[in-house]
């Protein structure tokens, strides 16, 4: 439940602040654009330009306000620093694919933030798309929607089409009337940092979103780590505004140095008071990790700019769900382009270079390149945590997947030599094929495993023999066959796994 303001006087509603979660292509980008593009009344700017952090979007005359970076890790890096920036959370399933891994750990962050859910089943426009089943699915995971018997809202939508993105707002507009969220806007402003950009003409701008009271231009602002007079505010349309109610996004100029992604801020009655609240800096020393004999380690080189915040990056990063068979360390983390001495660290770690929003110079490229160090460099931080994600995923042993193919019955023994032996049989069920992997089985019993080398009919050799059909088999494996063994003949397809 959303936290009530204490004071009765001059409460005011204010827009709820929503956030996109769920599995990786089921259409979290996709949905966010969809109401940027229909929803959003032109500003004097014409429309967004930039990729801000967040933007605001207009049913019936009530806003709302959407975070637009799609994430788990930045979303719960900001919870963990005590923010709870999201009002209402939209879990995205995609309901031709069902839940996947990124939509289990959604539904725990959700759940962890103890905020309302709204259960969007995209993807209704496709022929496999199956919404009833994954409601199903969904109760396994306690999440029970209104048309299973629970109180959580859902709604078949499509992205690609616009169907039911209307009915989507209604619930959210609904939902944040029950929650009712309301502050006072006479209250000095509080909020979280939720982006920021470096501008070579203005320096640091910092998306704000504010959660209590108003922000008025010259408030003095601080977070722990960095403070300032407020220099400029913009909307999310930039354009130029004097204050911000609680729940709007807005960007802003004037902090000392650029403060954490996911931060809390709040307005300080003089600059000493907010310098007094700045924390000193963690140290930056290696991670200290307890490594099992078994577990395969990903080094990384971290590298940010000045504006990309290390502290952000290295809490999502940390984020990242452990895995019994890989760990992740950051070896080192420090702010500045790729330096020469990045790459020899890396070579001699067996380390992965990766960057955010810094540069590595041609030279650098090259250095790189001659000792095998691989460097990736990010803009956007959740690419980069995806990134990560997929060089840890790279590292896990493939899932092996046994496919089985047909039965043969044994009914010859023709000639053995070593490891050898040809036979006859009739092929019972499905097929048996040329180079398929055998399970023999004895008295309903798996006795050993070998190979099909060759199959073949009529003495001729054959890449399959179908069912009822009778045929020779050359099996290579450590066991003699003998008449009335089964042969089980499968194939093992790899599938590689994501973290
Ligand atoms: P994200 O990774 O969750 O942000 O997913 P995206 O929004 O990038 O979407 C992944 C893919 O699914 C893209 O190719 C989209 O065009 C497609 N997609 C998204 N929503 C829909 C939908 O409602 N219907 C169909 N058919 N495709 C969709």
């Amino acid at each position: 439940m959303t936290k009530k303001i204490k004071q009765k006087n001059n409460l005011q509603l204010r827009p709820p602040v929503v956030a996109i979660l769920g599995h990786v292509d089921h259409g979290k980008t996709s949905i966010l654009d969809v109401i940027r593009k229909s929803k959003i009344a032109e500003g004097e700017s014409g429309g967004i330009t930039q990729h801000i952090g967040a933007y605001q979007a207009e049913h019936q005359g009530k806003k709302i306000t959407f975070i637009d970076t799609p994430g788990h890790e930045t979303f719960s890096a900001m919870r963990s620093r005590g923010a709870k920036v999201a009002d209402i959370a939209i879990l995205v399933i995609a309901c031709d694919a069902g839940i996947k891994p990124q939509t289990k750990e959604a539904i725990k962050h959700i759940k962890q933030a103890n905020i309302p859910m709204i259960v969007a089943l995209n993807k209704i426009d496709k022929k496999e798309a199956q919404p009833e089943k994954v409601k199903g699915e969904l109760m396994k995971y306690e999440v029970a929607v209104e048309s299973m018997g629970g109180d959580i809202p859902s709604v078949n939508m499509s992205a690609k089409t616009g169907k039911g993105i209307d009915d989507l707002l209604e619930i959210i507009t609904l939902v944040a009337e029950m929650e009712e969220l309301k502050t006072d806007p006479d209250k000095p402003a509080e909020g979280t940092i939720i982006e920021l950009n470096c501008d070579n003409k203005r320096g640091i701008t910092a998306t704000l979103l504010v959660k209590e009271g108003t922000l008025k231009s010259r408030d003095i602002i601080g977070t722990d780590s960095a403070y300032g007079r407020v220099k400029t505010m913009e909307d999310f349309q930039l354009n130029d505004i004097k204050s911000a109610l609680a729940g709007t996004p807005i960007i802003v100029t004037g902090f000392n140095q650029p403060p954490c992604i996911g931060e809390k801020f709040k307005v300080f009655e003089n600059t000493k008071k907010a310098e007094a609240k700045i924390n000193p800096k963690k140290s930056e020393s290696p991670q200290v990790l307890d490594i099992e004999d078994n577990q395969k380690v990903l080094n990384i080189i971290l590298k940010t700019d000045v504006c990309g915040c290390m502290e952000a990056v290295k809490q999502s990063l940390q984020n990242i769900p452990s895995n019994d068979e890989v760990v992740l360390r950051i070896l080192k983390a420090d702010v500045g382009d790729i330096a020469e001495s990045d790459v020899k660290l890396a070579q001699s770690a067996k380390a992965k270079i990766v960057g955010f929003r810094v540069k590595a110079s041609p030279s650098i490229r090259h250095l790189a390149q001659q000792k095998k160090v691989k460097i990736t460099t990010f803009d956007v931080i959740y690419e980069l945590i995806q990134g990560v994600r997929d060089f840890l995923s790279k590292l896990l042993a493939p899932k092996i997947i046994r496919v089985p193919l047909g039965k043969l019955k044994v009914l010859a023994l023709f000639r053995k030599e070593k490891d050898r032996q040809i036979i006859g049989g009739k092929v019972t069920s499905g097929q048996a094929k040329k180079g398929a992997l055998v399970d023999v089985i004895r008295d309903d019993k798996k006795i050993a495993q070998g190979k099909a080398i060759k199959v073949q009919r009529d003495k001729k050799e054959l890449d399959e023999v179908n069912r009822d059909q009778e045929c020779g088999v050359l099996f290579k494996g450590p066991v003699v066959i003998e008449e009335k063994d089964i042969l089980e003949f499968y194939e093992e397809k790899r599938e590689t796994r994501q973290i």
